[in-house]
């Protein structure tokens, strides 16, 4: 029996949410039937972190599932999640943008992707710092990975009650987001998302231009580890 209404909860979230932000109903550390229960209302873009439990759940959940891994990917495990990801939003470093060309090659895919930014004050986060991110974009070598393709940044704000606070880090984002946009996508239609906005911000998030939320707690219940 779940315990948690999981379609009432989705239908609240969508329900706040503009129609031009989408939804990534963050299903990890939740059994197939919490997931089951979103798919029946609707839901087809899930996000996981962990690449044994996504297998697991891709293994034997309906295949028109998008799955969007959100955590921090090691470069070890991408091969696993190549044949199947739809997008890998927390792109950190070169060598982990290589990797996934490596492997969607093998796959003969493209990889859709977004690069992570740190922009929150908190130590543990990982992602590009600003002039990271410049740097990174400068140098070009992403061009010649033709199986990945960048569509836009993801990041997450401090965990912090402060809405004013949590407002100021988005706004940098999108402001960064629209710099990226000018000096290296101008061209590129797809360079459209901003992922940002998690169950405690996510109507912040909308207010700041964010094009991708993930949120899970607030749609499936507390977590348990
Ligand atoms: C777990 C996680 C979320 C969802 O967090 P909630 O607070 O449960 O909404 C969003 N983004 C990332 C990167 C996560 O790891």
């Amino acid at each position: 029996m779940m315990q948690t209404d999981v379609a009432e909860n989705l239908k609240r979230v969508l329900g706040e949410l503009p129609h031009d932000v989408r939804l990534v109903a963050v299903s990890k550390f939740h059994p197939n039937e919490y997931i089951e229960a979103a798919y029946k209302a609707g839901q087809r873009v899930f996000g996981e972190s962990h690449e044994q439990e996504l297998k697991k759940k891709w293994e034997t959940l309906p295949r028109d599932i998008e799955w969007h891994f959100i955590g921090h990917l090691q470069t070890n495990k991408v091969k696993y999640i190549a044949p199947y990801i739809a997008m890998i939003e927390a792109v950190d470093s070169l060598r982990l943008l290589h990797e996934i060309n490596k492997q969607a090659a093998r796959n003969n895919r493209v990889i859709d992707v977004l690069l992570e930014l740190h922009i929150a004050e908190e130590e543990t986060k990982y992602g590009f710092s600003l002039d990271g991110c410049r740097a990174l974009l400068a140098s070009g070598e992403w061009r010649t990975l033709e199986h990945v393709r960048i569509c836009g940044l993801m990041m997450m704000a401090s965990h912090v009650d402060d809405a004013s606070r949590i407002r100021s880090e988005m706004t940098l984002a999108a402001n960064f987001f629209d710099e990226v946009k000018r000096d290296y996508f101008a061209d590129a239609p797809s360079f459209c998302e901003r992922s940002w906005g998690m169950s405690h911000d996510y109507r912040i998030a909308a207010e700041c231009r964010s094009t991708m939320v993930r949120v899970g707690s607030l749609i499936f219940g507390p977590r348990i580890y």
